[in-house]
């Protein structure tokens, strides 16, 4: 079934412009390939994930006032499941957590950014067009138009102000866990229709197996 998806879902999504073709979060190669341990240690991740349907997905999560060992453990686990879940990001609130915490890693090469009380403090009138998908939306995989460019001030995780300027895949990745914090998920951002084929999107998902 995951194969069948998969093709499925390439035949529907042709990109014809020149954006970068990124699946957000769920930035990973096709499931079928992955092997067995990396694939088992992902659906365990990804089964911890909140989906859509539980109401704190829709809750807004609250400032972090207390820059302590809870919190940097709090920090280190949502790397850790990130990173197994295959994931580009990840919002605390995926895991029913209402704090307002992200992390992210864009490239693989780079350690895990952790941004704590983020704020969007500017955003460029410049906007792009590019996939998006969710690990709280499994199957889903839509087109969201979002800034180009973003300024960010956030504190890491003792608390120390961050100010950070971001484009192309991270600055829609920001963009993305923010919303979350909000309690907003990418299907707010597309059209009717596009909402329409993703919940049936994410009903075959389901059908297939995936966690
Ligand atoms: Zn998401």
């Amino acid at each position: 079934m995951a194969n069948e998806n998969t093709v499925q879902e390439a035949e529907e999504a042709p990109l014809e412009h020149a954006d970068v073709e990124v699946e957000l979060e769920q930035g990973a190669p096709p499931v079928e390939e992955l092997d067995p341990e990396t694939r088992a240690r992902r659906d365990a991740a990804l089964a911890r994930v909140r989906k859509l349907g539980d109401p704190v997905l829709r809750a807004s999560a609250v400032p972090v006032e207390r820059f302590d060992d809870v919190l940097g453990s709090e920090i280190d686990r949502m790397g850790e499941l990130m990173h197994d879940a295959l994931g580009v990001g990840l919002a605390a609130t995926q895991l029913g957590v209402l704090h307002r915490v992200l992390v992210y890693r864009v490239d693989p090469e780079e350690p895990v950014t952790a941004l704590v009380n983020p704020e969007l403090e500017w955003t460029s009138e410049e906007v792009e067009v590019a996939e998006e998908g969710c690990l709280s939306l499994p199957g889903v995989h839509v087109e969201v138009e979002r800034p180009a460019r973003v300024r960010v001030r956030a504190r890491d995780r003792a608390g120390d102000e961050l100010e950070i300027e971001a484009e192309g895949l991270r600055a829609r990745v920001i963009q993305h866990e923010i919303d979350h914090l909000d309690g907003i998920l990418i299907l707010d951002r597309i059209s009717r229709e596009a909402r329409k084929e993703a919940m049936r999107a994410m009903r075959e998902s389901r059908e297939a197996g995936e966690p």
